[in-house]
Order: C-alpha cells, then structure tokens, then sequence
C-alpha cells in the first residue's frame, strides 16, 4: 500500500488519547464498520468503554507506541497535548493523521502564535515573557489589562492568569509556574466564534461556517450555530480558517477560535487540530458530524456532506451539576428536542467536561434556551 490508497470500513483506527473526543470518534467509526484501538496511560476511559481494545501505557513507552501502531491502518489523535516523539515513533510505524508536526506546532502557544503571525493572521497582540523582568516589559508593550498564559499544556483557561495592575505581576508569575509564557492583550470582544473546517489530504476543505460560543470561567459553557453574525464575518471566519488549514496542510478536522471585536475585526485566538467542543452539535444536528468528518480525512474517503437539519445549541455539563447528587436525567429526558451525551466518567468533578446537551429549534436563540433550560432541569 503506498499510504494513498483509502482506509476501508473493517479496517482498524488508532487513537491516541482516550477522552470523550476519542469516544465520540469511536461511536462514528464504529457505525462505519472499523475498528478502534485507543492508546492512553488510563483505564477505563471514555474512549476506552466504546473502541474494541484499550491499551493502557505511558506515553513515553515509544515501544508500546510503535507496537499499537503496528496493529492499525492508520493513528491518529484526540488529544493535542500528546508528546511530538510519542507522535514521532506512531509516524516509524503507521501513518499518521494529521501528521506530528500539526500536534508540535500547535500543542505549544507561542510556537503556534508565530506560526500564525509569519503567515500573517490576525492575532491577539502578544508578547513572549521568559523571566520576571521580560514579564514588566512585555506589559508595558502590550499595556493592561492583559492575560497571562503558560506556553505549553494549557487549555479551558487553565494556566492563565488576568493581570489589571502592576500589583498583579508577582502572582501572575507564580501562577504560571514561573517558567516560558505569553503575555495577551485582553479583547474587549463582540463575541467569540468558532469555525471547526476538515480537510482532506487532497486539499478538499469543509466547514459548519460560524459557531458562537460563550465560555464561563474559561470553559466553554454553550455554543450555537448559526453565528449571530453578518454575513461578511461568515465569510471571512470561513475563509480564515480555510487559509490555515492549508497553510498547516492538515489532513483532518481543525477548530480555528476567534475573538469578533466590536469595530468587527476577526482575530484568531487559538488552534485546536481535532475535532472540538463546539462543533459536537453536529452530531445530532449535521448530515456528517465533525467526528465522521475526521475518520472520512484520515481515511482518505471523501469528506461529507455538511447540511444542517436545523439550528442548533450545545450545552456542556460539567462535574459542578453533581455537586447534590446524581442530576436528574428523566428531567432532562422530558425536555423534547434535546439529546443527552454522556463521556461515561465516573468520577464528577469541579470543571470536569462530563457530557453535554444538544438542542434542536427553529432559531439559534431558541435551541439556545432549550439547551439550558434542560440543563437547569437537570440540577438538583
Ligand atoms: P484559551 O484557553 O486561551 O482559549 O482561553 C479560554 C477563554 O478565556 C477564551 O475562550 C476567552 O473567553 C478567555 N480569554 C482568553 N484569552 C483572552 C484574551 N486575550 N482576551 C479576552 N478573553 C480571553
């Protein structure tokens, strides 16, 4: 095989990463007719409950990685945070899509922002801060307020830190650990949008067009399609993330967020190369999910169709809905024209991404009320 020829349904996927983007992966993969190996240092995962094997091993155990991906047609990832060598040694031993140097570019902020900048995307200004001094200097550059992130491994707002005065820079610094960061000027935004586009390894591309999301300590809360935006943002989000994805030559899915400022500008906050959060709506409410689209890419089949029955809305659920117990699922079976998700983790914390809701309705607003009418029915 030349690595060309198109993965068929029978065939084996491998994942790398075992969360509930894993999951949702399998669930379409499986529907396909392949089979699915998840590799991750966990037991009992997300993933692991809906593929056919599961193996558990460190990710740095490179003769495991390279024996898993023996076993497999093609690996990919669920998980952008896996190490580049972990990536490196799957690549010695089976295809893998998107390729490493996608994970390695964008698993790492300031790498990925000045991959962005050379390119010449719109960005969020920044600065990198490598000691405590760089720290008062990129302030004065990028002035206040300003936001304070870790350069690697960070994600949900994790590894952040809001600085509004200069009193603020001592436990700015501690709270990223002290170690390489970026400092961000704060968006004073209109919203925050999404575009989650697939690309085959042709150069075909596809997009769901704008998803609007609203995030809440960091965490994305709710997202709905389609964006209350004009026309000319469609497009230009849409054409923004067509223009990355080639310039990454990614064969997959990738989420492109952005800031919409108020004067209307687009600037691009960050990459995720894999399917995303606010694109699981399209699992209920799109003729091919994000998750189908990402199989059809690494599998060199055709992309799909990305037809919308409906306006739709996703509200996540998270461990803090727990808080009294159980929530109450008949309640929320009750509300009609909404779908329950569930990742199958069976510890709820503070945070922790548990599931999520999907709305169905015939305008963004209202599939956005029914999402979170539902969740509220949930809550003890
Ligand atoms: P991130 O993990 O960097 O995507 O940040 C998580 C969320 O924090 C974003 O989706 C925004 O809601 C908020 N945020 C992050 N960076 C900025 C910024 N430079 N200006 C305003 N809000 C931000």
């Amino acid at each position: 095989m030349n690595g060309r020829e198109p993965i068929l349904p029978g065939s084996t996927i491998g994942v790398l990463g075992s969360g509930q983007l894993g999951r949702m992966f399998t669930i379409a993969a499986r529907r396909m007719g392949y089979r699915v190996h998840t590799f991750s240092p966990d037991e009992d995962t997300p993933t692991g409950q809906v593929a056919d094997v599961e193996v558990t091993s460190p990710y740095e155990d490179l003769d495991a990685v390279c024996s898993f991906a023996k076993g497999v047609s093609v690996v990919t990832f669920e998980f952008e945070n896996v190490p580049a060598a972990t990536a490196a040694a799957a690549a010695e031993c089976a295809p893998v899509r998107p390729a490493g140097e996608v994970l390695h570019t964008t698993q790492h902020r300031l790498r990925e922002k000045t991959f962005l900048s050379r390119a010449g995307f719109p960005l969020t200004p920044y600065r990198r801060v490598a000691d405590r001094a760089e720290l008062t200097s990129a302030v004065a550059e990028v002035g206040m307020p300003a936001i304070l992130k870790t350069a690697d491994f960070g994600y949900d707002g994790k590894g952040q830190y809001r600085i509004k005065s200069l009193s603020d820079l001592d436990g700015a610094w501690q709270a990223v650990g002290e170690r390489e960061a970026v400092l961000e000027a704060h968006v004073d935004f209109e919203c925050e949008l999404s575009v989650v586009g697939v690309r085959s390894v042709g150069g075909e591309f596809r997009h769901y067009g704008p998803i609007e999301n609203h995030h809440e300590n960091g965490i994305l809360d709710t997202s709905t399609s389609p964006a209350a935006v004009p026309d000319r943002v469609a497009r230009e989000a849409s054409e923004i993330a067509r223009a990355v994805l080639d310039e990454l030559q990614v064969t997959g899915v990738l989420c492109v967020e952005f800031f919409l400022q108020k004067n209307g500008n687009l600037l691009i906050n960050e990459l995720a190369p894999r399917p995303h959060n606010s694109g699981h709506y399209t699992v209920d409410a799109n003729l091919t999910s994000q998750f189908e689209q990402q199989l059809r890419a690494v599998c060199l089949l055709p992309l799909g169709g990305v037809g919308q029955w409906t306006p739709a809305a996703m509200a996540n659920l998270l461990g803090d809905l727990w808080n009294n117990g159980e929530p109450d699922w008949t309640a929320a079976a009750a509300v009609q024209d909404v779908k329950l998700h569930l990742y199958g983790k069976s510890e709820a914390r503070p945070g922790r991404k548990m599931g999520h809701l999907t709305a169905l309705s015939r305008n963004a607003a209202a599939a956005r009320n029914d999402a979170t009418n539902a969740r509220k029915a949930l809550a003890r």
